[in-house]
């Protein structure tokens, strides 16, 4: 797993302050993607545990973050090194995780190897961009049918770990 980039504090990822990662590799080639240079899996730097700790460090230090967010690329194009991620940083740090993703839950759901991740992510923004729909306006999301979905109450079960 790569990544693009980090935000140690954004408030246009989600709710409140969030620290973000940016991963690399997309799959979904959306056309009037914003950001077409996160569709290349071998772009950015490795997410090695230096750097992971790192990252885990610097949201610790910062009382003022009230959330995380995973965007890309499409996380969810190594869902494995998604859980991975996802797991240790529910280890590590208390705050909720918002993940960006191209496919629509539906998808994810039927899908095992996609279905992995789902149980770690509070909040899940999904479907892909699209460009007839984009509405400026939208809080968080660039287009009508991508959709802000609460992940935490749907996996509830799973989420205490
Ligand atoms: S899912 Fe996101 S990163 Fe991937 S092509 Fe669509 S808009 Fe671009």
């Amino acid at each position: 797993m790569r990544l693009l980039n980090r935000y140690r504090e954004t408030i246009t990822d989600g709710p409140g302050l969030r620290y973000s990662l940016y991963l690399a590799g997309c799959a979904h080639r959306c056309p009037g993607c914003h950001n077409s240079a996160s569709w290349n899996p071998r772009g950015g730097v490795e997410l090695n545990e230096l750097v992971l700790s790192d990252i885990i460090r610097e949201i610790k230090d910062n009382p003022l973050l009230d959330g995380i967010t995973i965007s890309g690329g499409d996380p969810f194009f190594s869902p494995h090194e998604l859980t991975l991620l996802l797991k240790r940083l529910k280890q590590e740090v208390q705050l909720p995780i918002l993940v960006y993703t191209g496919y629509t839950l539906e998808v994810l759901e039927s899908v095992e190897k996609l279905r992995e991740p789902l149980p770690y992510i509070d909040i899940l923004i999904d479907g892909p961009y699209v460009a007839s729909l984009n509405d400026p306006t939208l809080l968080f999301r660039g287009s009508t049918n991508q959709r802000l979905i609460n992940l935490k109450e749907r996996y509830a079960r799973h989420n205490d770990l």
